[in-house]
């Protein structure tokens, strides 16, 4: 099926305002903290757990931030305690204030083991300013201009978040998590980021899938110098899939930017044709003349990118590159000034 033929998913929420509270379901609350980037928004969702509060996320570490959480605290969700804070993946708008909330509200947090190490590994590795990431990206064909701007004026990482906790809760696939006397099923998922936590209700119909489905946009898949040479978009496919055959169609699908939908499974379909496009356009771009990921990106951001946007979009390009390298689409070859060429297979 073509893309263009499908509904699209069927939104059944409007948005609230930055900053406030609604009701997504009963007894889950859905908070929405501002972003300080193109993607302006990331949607946290807090569970009424029968004692207290269960809470999924915590937004970048900044002043705006931290001031919303504390009138939340003393306002909509006071007299309960924050009983658990689940942490679903490493990216600063979901672990960015993780330590600071645990600490305020005395509680731990609760993260799966790969995206736990994963935000540690990040803050503790003192960013990407150094000579192994400028040289993974001029390996790529990014010139000097550029890999400053993914290396140093893009990355924020360390601006964004805090240090976690020295220890945590482990969450993996297939735990179940009681809240209140609800199951939520725990699914993890890789591609967007490791081993991203997802969130299943089956007898209320209710999926939190995090970034790893998202309605308006194609959640972000991206390579970097840390493991350069993974196939992150076949995990990501792979875990769509796993989705797909695991979650039911009906489940009202309510992700942690844009807005709640109906439409899971034409939805990840789509997802899967849209990277099947992307690989094409690799492809043309390749047979156009281009020989680098760099060179391919223009094909693929059809648009001026700020120095944050130009480091996802390496890492996109790069992820499709990589892909069709594994699935043997692609060739590549390191030249004389350690940069590797491509042609097609
Ligand atoms: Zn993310």
């Amino acid at each position: 099926m073509n893309t263009t033929t499908r509904p699209g998913p069927a939104y059944t929420h409007a948005a609230p305002e930055p900053g406030t509270l609604q009701e997504l379901a009963p007894g889950i609350l859905w908070l929405r903290l501002a972003l300080p980037f193109a993607l302006n928004h990331v949607n946290i969702h807090i569970i009424d757990d029968g004692t207290g509060w269960t809470v999924i996320d915590t937004g970048v570490a900044n002043d705006q931030t931290r001031a919303v959480w504390e009138q939340m605290l003393a306002g909509p969700l006071a007299g309960r305690p924050v009983n658990r804070l689940i942490v679903t993946h490493f990216h600063p708008d979901h672990v960015g204030l993780g330590g600071w909330l645990s600490e305020k509200c005395g509680v731990g947090v609760t993260m799966s083991q790969t995206e736990f190490l994963r935000s540690r590994l990040a803050r503790g590795a003192g960013g990407t300013d150094s000579a192994p990431h400028r040289a993974f990206y001029r390996g790529h064909g990014l010139n000097e201009e550029e890999v400053h701007a993914v290396t140093v004026r893009g990355n924020s990482y360390q601006r964004l978040t805090v240090d976690l906790p020295l220890s945590y809760t482990r969450v993996r696939a297939g735990d179940v998590l009681d809240l209140g006397g609800r199951r939520f099923e725990v699914l993890t998922g890789a591609g967007h980021a490791y081993e991203q936590v997802m969130l299943l209700n089956r007898a209320e119909g209710i999926f939190l899938p995090t970034d790893q489905v998202i309605g308006h946009i194609s959640p972000n898949v991206g390579v970097d110098a840390i493991e350069p040479h993974a196939d992150a978009l076949a995990e990501f496919l792979a875990s769509l899939r796993q989705i797909r055959a695991t979650v039911p169609e009906e489940v009202l699908t309510a992700p942690t930017h844009g807005r709640p939908f109906h439409g899971l499974h034409d939805r990840i379909d789509t997802l899967i044709d849209h990277h099947r496009e992307r690989c094409d356009l690799v492809a043309k771009a390749i047979v156009a003349g281009a020989t680098t990921t760099a060179g391919i990106m223009p094909s693929l951001f059809n648009r001026k990118l700020d120095p944050h946007q130009m480091g996802f979009a390496f890492g996109e390009a790069l992820a499709h590159v990589n892909h069709m390298l594994a699935n043997g689409e692609l060739r590549g070859e390191t030249d004389r000034e350690g940069v590797l060429r491509l042609r097609l297979a």
